[in-house]
């Protein structure tokens, strides 16, 4: 069941303790009714295709020796109304830094557009709820974006695979860490609605 999915959720679990050191965040990816996620409580490493939770968009576990991630809920917020093949959370640095400033990442970088054109903030609630899974898949609707800052907690972000969903990730955490950075030294000015659309079809015509 989902073997090529559980096969990547090992392939890219490593990924989430060079974002974050330790063992927080998760990923998955999906397929049709059902996802592979991380397990929980386990090391990144630490874990075969086989173990890996399956999980459908009820939140049931439906094949895999291992419980799924607390963050169960997101992911089947966001399978459920977005449109979204993977999705990784994490709780990287720079992008917690602005998630507990309670702050939205505005497009001060062309390369927001790999998102959408902000980087919206969903207000706070406790982790592993479907609180939390609201608050966010609302906000990712509203700004029409792949990614949300999660306050006093961190960020999620999709893809249409899981490979874009951690290459996403990585320009989410690099765009706030200039973004924080720039602020230090003055008032960066933000892309206009003309110039994120330019670089959109630009993105279209000739990718990255
Ligand atoms: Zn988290």
């Amino acid at each position: 069941m989902l073997a090529r999915e559980r096969v990547a959720v090992t392939e890219y679990a490593p990924t989430l303790a060079e974002l974050t050191p330790g063992r927080t965040g998760n990923l998955s990816v999906r397929r049709g009714d059902q996802f592979a996620a991380t397990p929980t409580g386990v090391p990144y490493d630490g874990f075969d295709p086989a173990d890996v939770p399956v999980v459908d968009l009820d939140g049931e576990v439906v094949a895999g020796e291992m419980a799924p991630t607390s963050e169960v809920p997101m992911h089947t917020g966001i399978y459920r109304r977005l449109d979204a093949g993977a999705i990784v959370h994490t709780h990287s640095t720079w992008a917690t830094t602005l998630a507990v400033l309670g702050e939205e990442l505005p497009p001060v970088h062309y390369m927001i557009t790999a998102v959408g054109r902000r980087v919206p903030v969903a207000g706070y609630a406790p982790y592993g709820t479907d609180d939390l899974a609201e608050l966010v898949v609302d906000e990712m609707a509203d700004a029409d974006s792949r990614a949300c800052l999660l306050a006093h907690h961190g960020l999620v972000v999709t893809g249409e695979d899981l490979a874009a969903a951690v290459e996403n990730t990585y320009v989410v955490e690099n765009l706030c860490r200039v973004y924080l950075q720039a602020r230090q030294h003055g008032t960066p000015d933000e892309l206009s609605a003309e110039q994120l659309a330019a670089v959109e079809e630009q993105f279209e015509s000739y990718g990255q």
